[in-house]
């Protein structure tokens, strides 16, 4: 409630403009999310690494649409592109094969080594829920693994045990699977195991009781864009899912090409059968994709086992072929703008500087908190990190949940009225946009907010 007393008078349009929208969207947010008590704070414009809401109070942003945005708002090359691809085309969208689906194939499967076939999806959801059915099909069977805490979609196989009530998640090293969502059959939480992540020795032995009946892993590489898995137990997680015939889904959605060029498996050295991408490749409009091995992929191929020329070829193929579909799978004008992107991030020096930008914020914040006695650390890879208020090792969820959670969200609104926008309790992403300037007056946000809140 403190956005009432401390901002209400800077932001009586976004109030009233949530009321509105409160009439006819639930909530007034088009996803759960994007929601914050008192009220959201409603955007008119971006420009670089700022915002600006509908009062016309200027944020630096860091929640970046959820990492998307890694070249900050609006930037030029990805303007122009868009522009462009509809001018020459001539659409907005084909609804046919086209070339760029070629061209950003190519480029994923350069950037991702354990990738040798692309489809499209239109979010990160479809993207993950795809791989999975990949899975399925490829084993024959249906219950996959995820890990506790760990964000794939809001579907119901994977919107389990997310950001659960630790008294209802049972044994750290056995979690039950807790659904999050009203509306979820039952039969998930049976077909849906929670393992503990980074820890190897538990994981292994869920995974060797459930072996029988398990398609899939899937996990975050580095959990909720901050948490990195440790470098063994990636490494053992491969090992053990490869000699149990269970898929290995890696889920990059976040981590695609923001904590590197590439993803966290070109960090670790780990080789997925499966890889769900989104957000940044999508250059700040809707996308997923799905990437793999050619045996695993090509169970898509509508050729197969039977003649491709004959128009029964839909009809005649359900039970040869795995179904993949969407309208604006491959949306010209989207990859038009995720390539624009790839090419600024691949300029020389633009992914080097923008982990330094990141280095030196996360430097910065921690001798602030820690000037001020406060328990503190960033927990990140590349340019994404959390600050948690703990000075207990982070590696998973359990660890998270032990930190001053409350502390963190009074000094989150304070920064919001100091013109910092990071949803509160959200992880920070950097983008290329983002200055020295940003960074420093971030960090000088920071220390008011923790004198405001610790006075
Ligand atoms: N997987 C991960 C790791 C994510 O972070 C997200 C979104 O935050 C998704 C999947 C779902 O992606 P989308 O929101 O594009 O559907």
């Amino acid at each position: 409630q403190q956005l009432d007393g401390m901002l209400a008078s800077r932001m009586k349009h976004s109030f009233h403009l949530h009321e509105k929208a409160k009439e006819v969207i639930p909530g007034g947010v088009t996803a759960n999310i994007k929601y914050f008590a008192p009220h959201p704070i409603i955007m008119q414009k971006g420009k670089g690494s700022h915002l600006v809401d509908v009062d016309g109070n200027e944020y630096i942003d860091y929640l970046l649409c959820y990492g998307a945005l890694i070249l900050g708002h609006g930037h030029p090359k990805v303007i122009e592109a868009v522009i462009q691809q509809m001018a020459n085309d001539g659409t907005t969208v084909f609804g046919t094969p086209h070339e760029l689906e070629m061209v950003m194939a190519q480029k994923i499967i350069h950037a991702f080594p354990s990738v040798e076939m692309v489809r499209y999806t239109n979010s990160g959801l479809e993207a993950t829920l795809l791989a999975i059915r990949l899975a399925q099909a490829f084993t024959g069977k249906t219950a996959i693994a995820k890990f506790e805490g760990h964000y794939h979609g809001g579907y119901d196989q994977v919107l389990i045990s997310v950001n659960p009530s630790i008294a209802e998640a049972g044994d750290e090293k056995e979690p039950k699977a807790v659904p999050e969502s009203k509306g979820i059959p039952a039969q998930y939480t049976d077909e849906t195991i929670i393992l503990p992540f980074n820890n190897i020795e538990a994981t292994e032995t869920i995974l060797r009781k459930q072996k029988h009946r398990l398609a899939a892993v899937i996990l975050e590489p580095v959990q909720g864009g901050f948490i990195p898995a440790d470098a063994t137990f990636m490494k053992q997680l491969r090992a053990i899912t490869k000699e149990l015939g269970i898929v290995l889904i890696f889920d990059e959605v976040k981590t695609g090409f923001r904590i590197i060029y590439g993803g966290a498996q070109t960090v670790y050295g780990i080789d997925p059968d499966l890889t769900a991408l989104g957000k940044v490749l999508g250059g700040g409009f809707p996308i997923g994709a799905v990437g793999g091995k050619k045996e695993m992929m090509e169970q898509m191929d509508p050729r197969r086992g039977k003649d491709a020329l004959s128009i029964e070829t839909e009809k005649a193929n359900k039970t040869d072929t795995l179904f993949h579909s969407g309208t604006y799978n491959g949306h010209p004008t989207i990859l038009a703008a995720g390539l624009a992107t790839l090419d600024v991030l691949q300029q020389e020096g633009t992914m080097t500087k923008l982990l330094q930008m990141t280095s030196m914020l996360r430097e910065g914040l921690e001798n602030v908190y820690h000037a001020y006695g406060i328990p503190m650390k960033t927990v990140g890879l590349g340019s994404s990190f959390n600050i948690v208020l703990t000075e207990q090792e982070v590696k998973n969820y359990r660890d998270l949940a032990k930190a001053n959670i409350k502390l963190r969200e009074k000094i989150d609104y304070e920064l919001l009225s100091l013109g910092v926008y990071a949803k509160p309790g959200n992880r920070y992403s950097v983008s290329v946009a983002h200055t020295q300037e940003d960074i420093a007056r971030t960090i000088e946000a920071h220390e008011k907010a923790i004198r405001q809140v610790t006075n």
